[in-house]
């Protein structure tokens, strides 16, 4: 075992100023939903080129409050890759409806138009396409097979805030953008979420379903002097606080600075890496401007099955957080379970889900710590060889 540091592939950045942010809303009127909401949704929303931003207490939550908000029900299907955190088909199965598990592409991981096509029936009400690692979707194509059939595109943005196709920024590829403050993604604020939508009704309704179907929430409540509410349909308590909000609002002015860091270090791995035959790092599309939310490598195909598991165990065993992203979701015990799916719907996904592996990837990483990487990387594949 290593006496360095451990490095964890994924973590926050929280400097003084986001402190002094949050000590001063912990000592403002409100705790809860209060101005700081308004700003921060205003914020992230012009930051990403949208007209309305919801906060939420999560990205599920964002997830579910955008599939709620667009009728998605019993007997319905949504497309959603498989490679992805559970999260993007659990919001589905909330609402009652069906995921159906789309193939990504080899080289980027990123869900495959052709297959999503593919899947379409009479039942299809939505595709939510995820941005792995940080780089954005073929929108163009998605957008294309969902607009000329009235379907929804929600995208699952939590790896890509920041990122950018073609010159425009994600918050304005899809019809509804959701995004995640989870302390490994972009800017945290402990746990948060938000929907990016140009869709003001949309957007109302969802901060409705986020404070139970409530018509009024507290402070509209106090402002009009009045007591009187009603619950206008089934929602939940997803509401993002007044002190987390505080904090994403002083790390978003830090974004720029982590998006520069996390492009350094991913071009630094990828120098090191290019002339590996043993394996490669993921393709990046023409016209992507990248987020590197997770820099993942793949083993080469020609190498033996298992040897993903042994560089993983011999890298954590130096102090180096590397991890998976991510088990194939129709794989899950409880997907095979309640909608009978199993081995083979997703042969690209199931492969890969074997063979990648994400190094660490966060702004706190220091020069010495991604030499260090970089070398136990080199070292233990030299060694399996
Ligand atoms: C992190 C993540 C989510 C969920 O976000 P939480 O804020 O943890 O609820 C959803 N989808 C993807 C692809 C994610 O990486």
């Amino acid at each position: 075992m290593s006496t360095k540091p451990f490095i964890p592939y994924g973590r926050q950045s929280i400097n003084d100023d986001d402190v002094a942010a949050v000590v001063a809303a912990l000592r403002s009127d409100w705790l809860t939903t209060g101005p700081l909401v308004d700003v921060f949704e205003q914020a992230v929303a012009s930051r990403c080129g949208a007209s309305q931003g919801v906060a939420v207490s999560s990205g599920t939550a964002a997830l579910h409050v955008a599939t709620a908000a667009f009728d998605i029900e019993p007997g319905d299907e949504v497309i959603v890759p498989s490679l992805t955190f559970a999260a993007t088909a659990n919001c589905v199965v909330y609402q009652g409806a069906t995921p159906i598990f789309a193939d990504v592409d080899p080289e980027t991981l990123l869900v495959s138009p052709s297959d999503v096509e593919r899947l379409l029936t009479e039942r299809t009400r939505a595709v939510i396409p995820v941005d792995y690692a940080g780089q954005p979707c073929d929108y163009k194509t998605l957008a294309r097979i969902t607009n000329t059939r009235s379907l929804h595109l929600i995208a699952d943005a939590c790896h890509s805030l920041g990122a950018e196709l073609n010159g425009r920024p994600v918050g304005t590829l899809a019809d509804a953008t959701v995004l995640s403050f989870h302390p490994v993604k972009h800017i945290a604020t402990g746990e948060g979420g938000m929907v990016l939508t140009n869709d003001s009704v949309a957007a109302s309704r969802m901060r409705c379903l986020r404070n139970h179907g409530m018509n009024l929430d507290a402070r509209s409540r106090e402002k009009a002097g009045t007591f009187g509410y009603e619950i206008k349909e089934l929602g939940w308590n997803y509401r993002l606080t007044d002190i987390q909000s505080a904090l994403g609002i002083s790390q978003l002015s830090r974004l720029d600075s982590f998006l520069a860091k996390r492009r350094d270090i991913a071009a630094r791995y990828s120098d090191a890496f290019l002339s590996r035959k043993d394996f490669t790092f993921l393709a990046t599309r023409d016209g992507v401007r990248h987020a590197h939310h997770l820099y993942v490598i793949r083993i080469a195909d020609e190498m033996p099955d298992g040897m993903r598991d042994m560089v993983v165990g011999r890298l954590r065993a130096e102090g180096i957080g590397v991890n998976v992203h991510y088990p194939p979701v129709h794989m899950h015990p409880f997907y095979q379970r309640k909608f009978g799916y199993g081995p083979g719907m997703c042969p690209n996904a199931e492969k890969a889900a074997k063979r990648v592996l994400s190094l660490p990837l966060h702004p706190g990483l220091d020069d010495d710590a991604v030499e260090r990487i970089i070398d136990a990387t080199l070292r233990t594949f030299d060694h399996l060889m």
